[in-house]
């Protein structure tokens, strides 16, 4: 295999007390595999992609892009989201294969020579699976299991305990960037884009600097957009939901006509089975409207084809 070059994209938000530790590891690993005989590594840039972070995140990656001429560092106008500050990085990329990792060093940089040997062997895609979740709380293990759950129930294909640490070849990446979609789930399009793919499990520590910047919040939303950027299988539940209703209170309603006309002198039924149905019928009506809003919105978002992200200044050109 011929020489090749490698970007590593990481997106970063609020991270000044981080970068300056974990940049330099970074550095230092990568110029060893760029050293390392095994592989055929001859150059490699650091994309440091600052999501409109509100402390000193960017003079900090200004300072980095100075001092090694392989930190590059890309700013967007605004916090655009993990998801799309990682695309941001993807567009900068021109080396022959990307990695992408976070800031923290969560991931084991480790494993980056297993993909890039992956690479050697002609294999498009390289991605990083946690194989065990112990840093993890228990709370966060068992709603990513019930989340994996309900995706396969929706039908959606996702790697499990993959996240977006993950090997791309140029072409595997031209295939991803071919999607415009602003709802972005990396994660979900990868198994759609077809390759030859490789699991790589490894052990993801605990975030011992900075803390976590996925807020309750940002969760639900990624979570939310991977079940319907994927699947119309919330609205189908939503129909059968409704057409199960509309049979059972046809049903009722002719039982209840026939008792009236049979037996006219039977009691009228009280107040529970009046105002229970109701609220029932209420809070199924509120939730179908809820889905079908949550897919209008995305559709909405979609025709309108805003920016997914927008670079402000970068460190270097090309
Ligand atoms: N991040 C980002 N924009 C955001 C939130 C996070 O670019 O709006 C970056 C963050 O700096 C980190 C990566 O995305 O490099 C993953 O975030 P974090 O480590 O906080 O998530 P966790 O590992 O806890 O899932
Ligand atoms: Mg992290």
């Amino acid at each position: 295999m011929s020489d090749y070059a490698l970007d590593l994209v990481v997106p970063c938000y609020n991270e000044e007390d981080v970068l300056p530790q974990t940049v330099p590891v970074m550095l230092t690993h990568l110029r060893s595999l760029a050293a390392d005989p095994e592989l055929n590594l001859n150059r490699f840039r650091i994309l440091l992609v600052n999501d409109g972070s509100v402390d000193g995140t960017w003079p900090v990656i200004e300072a980095l892009a100075r001092e090694n001429p392989e930190v590059v560092g890309v700013r967007l106008s605004r916090n655009f989201g993990h998801q799309n500050a990682l695309l941001a990085g993807l567009h900068e990329v021109t080396a022959d294969v990307c990695v992408s990792m976070d800031c923290d060093l969560q991931d084991d940089i480790g494993v980056i020579k297993s993909m890039l040997l992956v690479y050697q062997r002609g294999t498009d895609l390289a991605l990083g699976v946690r194989n065990d979740r112990s840093s993890d709380s228990s709370g966060k293990r068992r709603t990513a299991n019930a989340y994996y759950r309900l995706l396969s129930l929706m039908g959606v294909r996702i790697i499990e305990n993959h996240a977006d640490f993950r090997m791309m070849s140029r072409r595997a990446l031209a295939a991803l960037l071919e999607h415009s979609e602003v709802n972005l789930f990396l994660r979900g399009l990868i198994p759609t884009l077809g390759f030859s793919v490789t699991l790589i499990p490894y052990k993801r520590m605990s975030r011992t600097l900075g803390e976590t910047k996925y807020t309750l919040r940002k969760m639900i939303r990624l979570a939310i957009d991977g079940v319907t950027s994927f699947s119309i299988a919330p609205l189908r539940a939503v129909a059968i939901l409704g057409t199960c209703v509309f049979a059972l209170s046809t049903g009722a309603g002719l039982y209840f006509l026939m008792e009236r006309l049979l037996n006219p002198q039977s009691v009228t039924p009280g107040w529970a089975s009046t105002v229970l149905p109701l609220l029932f019928l209420g809070g199924v009506q509120i939730l179908s409207i809820g889905v079908l809003g949550e897919y209008i919105g995305k559709i909405y978002m979609e025709v309108k084809r805003r920016p997914r992200f927008i670079i402000q200044e970068r460190t270097k050109d090309g």
